[in-house]
């Protein structure tokens, strides 16, 4: 029997008309340098109908994809609003990728124009030459362009020759509405391509209660880069419920960004543990009011609860820890202590992973496959599967990342009775010393917890005997001691005796990823070509 219920199809368009009627008055403010720019939903909907009738112009038809190499701006925010609404395909491209993945992704994912802002052209004129689909490019903004060639379109003219009163097509919320591909850190980059059922279906879901509830009273500050994971789903949950948005370009430091949220009043951010550290420790040595904030959000990466905890003295807000990767749209779950905590146990649970919530199904298995206890002890690979969790990638169906139609997230951990993850690492960056696993994130959130340490990455590095042992790196406030027996002595407590590193090396930073996460890839690779400076401690605390 089937229902009586309207066969209504869940596309952006639907997410866009309501944000638009409802809530046009909400507005998008984009940082500059000087005076912000501001405009209203009213406004950016009706850019964003210009938009979609001069990408028609141009040839775009349904399904074509059409990159965008930008900041978090308006006319960013507005690809993403038209592209997907008029039936093809926004296609994100990470700006600080190498020359060669991004011309690999731009050919791999056959863009046929690409949207630049004017900031970035050196970034794309550097490949242009090996770009083999892309017909037109359209700069944002009144910057030189030569470099890109003769032929680029202007932005603002080209919207502006448009008339109002677009007529959206009819579109099958099964097709492709955006695309983002992974970082790559082994091999090429992998493409995710999201339709417009599991970006509706995603925005619902993490506008719940347990995931991330905001309302049209919220200002998001979005720091998350909207190449990376759709900027982790805020663009259309942001929209679809009328809040404002402050996006911030290329102004990314914490001075920038605490200006930002004292003077625009914010009240939700979200971002990876590095910027929000990097946010703290700017507000634990000026003078910056973040009174606004109400929910901060902390993921991509383990959020240290040395971190958790600092940052709640400054500000008095708990950071919410979330997981999630491209692959799952990205959120997956949120890290919000369950009722019922006493007094003093909230760092605890906020420093966990994440407890799953409606619309992700999640387990974990062994080494052989086989589904392990939800107990909160056992360790095993986290498999998630759902409504917005990839079931291939695009023209490469890598069967390796999949197991009986689960998603395999290649992060190892263990669930607890009530759903919360606890990742211990990363499958490649697990450490295995003599056949058993050290947790590398364990080990950093410790080191992360003294008072001289900035920033800590634990790595595996081969040994001898053991086959693998930690390398500790860490970055030490200015003037602090180099003083590896201290800091050895100050784990001695806090982790089991083999898991303390014997080598160590102080760096003046980590390296980071294209968004921001440690790169503990680019670690391991100056550690093997002897580029650290290591010390050795005394004795392998393998035995004690
Ligand atoms: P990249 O592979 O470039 O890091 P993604 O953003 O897709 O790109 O990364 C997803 C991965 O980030 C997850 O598989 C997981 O390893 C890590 N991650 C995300 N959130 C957390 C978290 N809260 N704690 C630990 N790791 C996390």
């Amino acid at each position: 029997m089937l229902s009586t219920m309207m066969d209504f199809p869940l596309t952006i368009q639907h997410i866009f008309r309501h944000g638009r009627r409802v809530h046009g008055d909400s507005e998008i403010v984009t940082w500059t340098g000087g005076e912000p720019r501001r405009a209203s939903f009213t406004e950016v909907a009706d850019r964003a109908e210009r938009l979609a009738a001069a990408l028609k112009r141009l040839g775009v038809g349904p399904g074509d994809r059409v990159g965008t190499l930008q900041w978090n701006n308006q006319e960013h925010f507005e690809a993403y609003l038209a592209v997907p609404g008029m039936g093809a395909v926004v296609h994100t491209l990470n700006l600080r990728l190498f020359p060669d993945q991004l011309a690999y992704v731009v050919n791999h994912g056959e863009d046929k124009v690409v949207i630049v802002d004017d900031s970035l052209i050196p970034v794309l004129a550097r490949v242009r030459d090996r770009l083999k689909t892309v017909k037109r490019i359209v700069v944002v903004g009144t910057g030189e362009a030569s470099a890109l060639g003769e032929d680029v379109l202007r932005y603002d003219e080209l919207i502006g020759a448009e008339a109002p009163g677009f007529a959206w097509p009819d579109l099958d919320e099964r097709s492709a509405a955006a695309m983002c591909y992974t970082t790559g850190t082994t091999g090429d980059p992998k493409g995710v391509v999201y339709s417009h059922r599991s970006i509706f279906l995603h925005t619902f879901g993490v506008g719940q209660g347990p995931a991330i509830p905001l309302t049209e009273r919220d200002r998001i500050l979005a720091i998350v880069p909207m190449f990376h994971a759709l900027s982790w789903g805020l663009p259309y949950l942001g929209w679809s419920c009328g809040a404002d948005f402050v996006m911030p370009g290329p102004f990314l430091q914490a001075e920038p960004l605490a200006r930002m949220i004292a003077s625009e009043r914010v009240t939700y951010v979200s971002a990876v543990p590095t910027i929000l550290n990097d946010l703290l420790r700017y507000a634990e040595g000026h003078e910056t009011d973040l009174s606004s904030l109400r929910i901060v959000m902390g993921g991509g990466a383990a959020v240290p609860r040395a971190l958790i905890e600092r940052f709640h003295e400054k500000t008095g807000l708990w950071i919410v820890q979330g997981w999630g990767m491209t692959e799952t749209s990205p959120v997956a779950a949120l890290a919000w202590p369950p009722r019922g905590i006493r007094d003093g146990e909230q760092p605890e649970w906020c420093a966990k992973t994440g407890r799953v919530f409606a619309g992700v199904e999640m387990r974990i298995v062994d080494d052989g496959g086989d589904e392990l206890p939800w107990d909160g002890k056992a360790v095993g690979e986290i498999e998630v599967r759902g409504p917005w969790v990839t079931g291939s990638y695009y023209r490469n169906p890598a069967p390796e990342r999949f197991h009986d139609g689960w998603l395999r997230t290649g992060d190892v951990g263990s669930v607890d009775p009530r759903g919360y993850i606890q990742i211990t690492d990363r499958a490649k960056d697990v450490i295995k010393s003599g056949g058993e696993w050290i947790s590398s994130v364990e080990v950093e959130n410790h080191l992360m917890g003294h008072p001289d340490v900035v920033e800590a990455a634990v790595i595996g590095v081969p040994d001898p005997t053991w086959d693998e042992r930690p390398l500790a790196c860490l970055v030490l406030k200015e003037g602090s001691e180099r003083n590896a027996e201290a800091l050895r002595g100050f784990l001695c407590d806090k982790v089991a005796g083999w898991w303390l590193p014997e080598r160590w090396a102080f760096i003046s930073e980590i390296p980071r990823t294209s968004v921001g996460k440690f790169d503990k890839k680019v670690l391991r690779a100056r550690h093997a070509n002897g580029e650290l400076e290591v010390v050795e401690l005394e004795g392998s605390s393998r035995t004690a």
